[in-house]
């Protein structure tokens, strides 16, 4: 959490997107509009890219990773991603602006969004810099007498990657810049409610870099079929891409036809054990925070809390005060840490499912419905459900709202099988006064990653991958790099110098 001293107010980003080394407009000077959530008013517009921009961005991707040194001159690639880390820097309050103009981010809680993911492209230039990309493993028998063996890490092509709007500017740094890195040329698809956190790294690429004509494309548009497009292109070597898990599927089965390398961050729905003998003024509070903080709009939120029979009324208790003292309103007044959801369709979205809630049983224990006093800009309450049946579709949906369903639970056995009563395995959390018993309940979790505590998982040094529904492979760590990377393994004489 950080306390920012920015100049405030809606700021447009840059319309045009890159193509070739090209900021351009869409040839048929079509636009879509973008929306300050926080009071309902057009900010600007973008360009709006077609299914032929996409084809070009892939071309000019595919010739520069064909045609081009890019893949193989690795001090080269340092020096692009150490500048473009420079340039972002120089850009950082104007990325701020934007970013709380396309999603209404609080400008106090705005520095994970900013400040971290500048920070990462350093931690990958160096990383790149530093990795094996040789790597010896000896001499093997085979049936023709012995071979050494070498491992050489290869960028893997062509990387698509599509990004969502809730983090985007975040995001669309994590699921680029390994990729440059690693040697891989990429088209980037920013999310339609999120043109500008795209549009402008473009820009900012071929203004402050030398990053090279095609090496780096975004291509901006309102239309899914663009996203689909790239998706689907036989010229296109990998996909990386956040966001639903039903879009998740599409990009799946539109890859299977060329085996595209198919890297996936999908929805979430994780569980908070909160066990009989946790400090729960101390973990109760945070996690009603964190449920509120990004307006909900966080797929490794713990959304789903599990009580204690023996404790229940207490820890709904404290979970309530917390939220209806929950500082909501205007993203660019400091100190208010949630702002509105993204859109009039989010909201109403988690309105329904609220409602699904109550009627399948829930008691709304507060909130529920939309601040009296913010009757301008797409906010909602901070919520609580209690009683909620975790068969019920309040508890199986993502709901990307600032809303935590409770359920109590009697055994340490239930409230895990009650956690895992879900298609997703994201992430989870465990809270207990003895850290041996929570990590025995997070090793029998059937998700990807676990907080305990509050001590989070989520890190640029650690990865970060869903099972189940909510996800193939992983981010962040060196098994997120080497996700960029294909193994080759070239066998030799066992003559051969090591
Ligand atoms: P949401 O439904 O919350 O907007 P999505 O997962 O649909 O989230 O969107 C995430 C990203 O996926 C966006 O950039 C969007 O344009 C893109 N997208 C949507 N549909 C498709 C598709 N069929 N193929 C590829 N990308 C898509």
């Amino acid at each position: 959490m950080t306390t920012v001293e920015t100049e405030s107010g809606v700021l447009a980003g840059d319309e045009r997107m890159l193509i070739d080394g090209e900021l351009q407009l869409t040839s048929s000077g079509a636009t879509f509009e973008v929306i300050h959530p926080a009071s309902e008013e057009v900010a600007g517009q973008a360009t709006d890219g077609t299914v032929d921009d996409m084809g070009r961005a892939v071309a000019a991707a595919r010739r520069a990773f064909d045609e081009t040194d890019w893949s193989r001159d690795l001090e080269f690639r340092h020096h692009c991603l150490t500048q473009l880390h420079e340039a972002l820097e120089r850009n950082k309050e104007r990325l701020r602006r934007i970013l709380i103009t396309e999603v209404g981010c609080p400008v106090t809680v705005s520095g994970s969004q900013i400040e971290s993911p500048i920070e990462e492209v350093k931690h990958w230039a160096d990383h790149g810099k530093n990795f094996e990309y040789l790597v010896d493993t000896g001499v093997h028998p085979t049936q023709l007498g012995p071979a050494r063996r070498k491992i050489h890490y290869e960028p893997v092509g062509v990387v698509g990657a599509i990004t969502p709007w809730n983090v985007p500017f975040y995001l669309n740094i994590a699921e680029t810049v390994p990729a440059l890195m690693a040697g891989n040329t990429v088209v980037l698809k920013p999310a339609q409610l999120t043109p500008w956190s795209g549009s402008e790294y473009g820009r900012i690429v071929a203004e402050e870099t030398d990053i090279p004509a095609g090496v780096f494309n975004v291509v901006v548009s309102n239309a899914n079929e663009v996203g689909a497009a790239l998706s689907a292109d036989p010229r296109v070597d990998m996909i990386t891409f956040t966001g639903s898990t039903a879009t998740g599927r599409a990009i799946l089965a539109a890859g299977a036809p060329t085996v595209k390398k198919t890297l996936l961050e999908l929805g979430g729905k994780s569980a908070h054990i909160v066990l009989d003998d946790a400090d729960f003024n101390a973990c109760l509070p945070l996690a009603a925070m964190m449920a509120c903080v990004m307006s909900g709009q966080s797929c490794i939120l713990p959304s789903r809390i599990l009580l204690p029979r023996s404790r229940y009324e207490e820890g709904l208790e404290i979970l309530k005060t917390m939220m209806e003292g929950f500082p909501v309103g205007d993203p660019w007044t400091p100190g208010n840490m949630q702002g509105p959801q993204i859109s009039k369709t989010q909201r109403q979205k988690v309105l329904g499912l609220i409602r699904s809630g109550i009627d399948s049983g829930a008691r709304l224990v507060t909130g529920g419905g939309v601040p009296e006093n913010l009757p301008v800009g797409y906010y909602t309450q901070p919520t609580l459900l209690a009683d909620v049946d975790p068969d019920s579709q309040v508890a199986q949906d993502e709901i990307f709202g600032p809303v935590l369903t409770v359920t109590p639970y009697d055994t340490d056995d239930d409230a895990v099988a009650i956690a895992n009563n879900t298609i997703y395995g994201l992430s989870g959390e465990v809270s207990s006064g003895d850290v041996d018993r929570a990590f025995a309940i997070a090793t029998r979790m059937r998700t990807g990653n676990v907080t305990i505590n509050g001590k989070s998982h989520f890190g640029i040094t650690s990865p970060f991958g869903g099972t189940k529904q909510s996800g193939l492979g992983y981010r962040n760590g060196e098994e997120g790099y080497k996700e960029y990377l294909e193994a080759k393994t070239i066998g030799m004489p066992d003559t051969a110098a090591p």
